[in-house]
């Protein structure tokens, strides 16, 4: 059982339960609660999983609350450990679970995908960027042998969606959702426009999600779609994000993991110089044709390329497609004519 003293109280109607991440390296996401004269609200709900759920409730009871009592559920992005739980809360309590449109798209998607579809289409992404055979072989033998497990194919269908630049339909409370796609295509924040309660300088508090964290930069890969052909650009959207919650000039960011920080603009400008620096740093690398593949296993990772397992590998390559498109749309890398998987050069 959790101690009481794990709750933060951030004053003003708003608290915080740290909901641990099973076997990860994140540690917890912090669940958001947000008092409002119709009852309370949670912003995410965490992993789906038995000691996180009861570390939520337990936390609940501590904020003074009950699960029961929960009114409505927004949820910031459809990863699992901020949406894992919203459809266990909403039968404890009745409450509604809202999403953005984009996001809420990805959930219905994952819980039709016929599994056998979803790994062609990822073997065929993932030999279209390069990837040797090695790689490619666990999963024409998981399609072979009709293995049929997908993350997130029991993730809650959500009741509302979250339109992006209205107040939310709270009463008692002035909270904005603010559209802010990259790290998902329907990741939204929160600015709630209220004086913050210790009068700190600036405007209000923004329930950031995974968009703003104060320590480490999100995972930006290409939107996973296998019925979409259109070329996104998600790091260059997340960047145009970036610059957006900057502009709103919260006095306090209330983030999904670590902890609360102020000064959202310095904590923006950093990350928009880190990308920057990183695309550079890639470009040179394009001296030479790379494939995707190739151009991941250059980067620079928290561990050496070998040392990092299979799954992730994958979200490598996809970090990777994604620093590709954004040089390519920045025409500063182009693909070269007639390869096959497509290398990518400097321009
Ligand atoms: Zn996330
Ligand atoms: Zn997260």
């Amino acid at each position: 059982m959790p101690e009481a003293t794990d709750v933060t109280d951030h004053g003003g109607g708003v608290w915080s339960i740290p909901v641990p991440i099973p076997d990860n390296p994140l540690g917890h996401t912090l669940v958001h609660l947000l008092d409002t004269d119709r009852g309370p609200v949670l912003v995410d709900t965490g992993w789906d999983d038995p000691t996180a759920w009861d570390t939520l409730t337990a936390g609940l009871t501590a904020c003074g609350t009950g699960v029961a009592e929960i009114h409505g559920v927004l949820v910031t992005h459809h990863h699992p450990d901020h949406h894992g739980l919203s459809g266990q809360v909403r039968e404890a309590s009745g409450a509604w679970i809202a999403m953005h449109g984009a996001d809420a798209h990805v959930v219905r998607r994952t819980r039709e995908a016929e599994p056998t579809q979803w790994l062609d289409y990822l073997a065929e992404k993932l030999a279209a960027a390069g990837a040797p055979e090695d790689h490619l072989a666990p999963l024409r033998a998981a399609r072979a042998e009709g293995r049929s497990s997908l993350p997130g194919q029991r993730a809650a269908l959500p009741d509302r969606e979250i339109a992006p630049g209205e107040l939310l339909d709270l009463p008692g409370r002035r909270l904005r959702a603010v559209w802010t796609p990259g790290h998902t295509p329907g990741h939204v924040c929160l600015h709630l426009e209220e004086t913050h309660p210790a009068a700190l300088r600036g405007h209000g508090r923004l329930f950031s999600g995974d968009h703003l964290l104060p320590e480490i930069s999100p995972h930006i890969g290409l939107y996973e779609d296998p019925s979409d052909a259109t070329r996104t650009d998600p790091l260059g959207d997340y960047l145009d994000s970036l610059t957006h919650v900057a502009a709103l000039d919260p006095a306090e960011v209330l983030p999904a993991h670590q902890y609360a920080f102020t000064d959202a603009p310095a904590r923006v400008r950093a990350l928009l110089d880190h990308h920057e620096t990183r695309l550079a740093n890639l470009r040179a690398l394009l001296t030479t044709p790379l494939t995707p593949w190739q151009l991941a296993e250059r980067m620079e990772w928290n561990r050496p390329w070998p040392d990092i397992p299979y799954g992730s590998r994958n979200i490598a390559v996809s970090e990777a497609e994604a620093h590709l498109r954004r040089l390519v749309n920045l025409g500063r890398a182009e693909p070269v004519p007639g390869t096959e998987p497509v290398a990518y050069r400097a321009r």
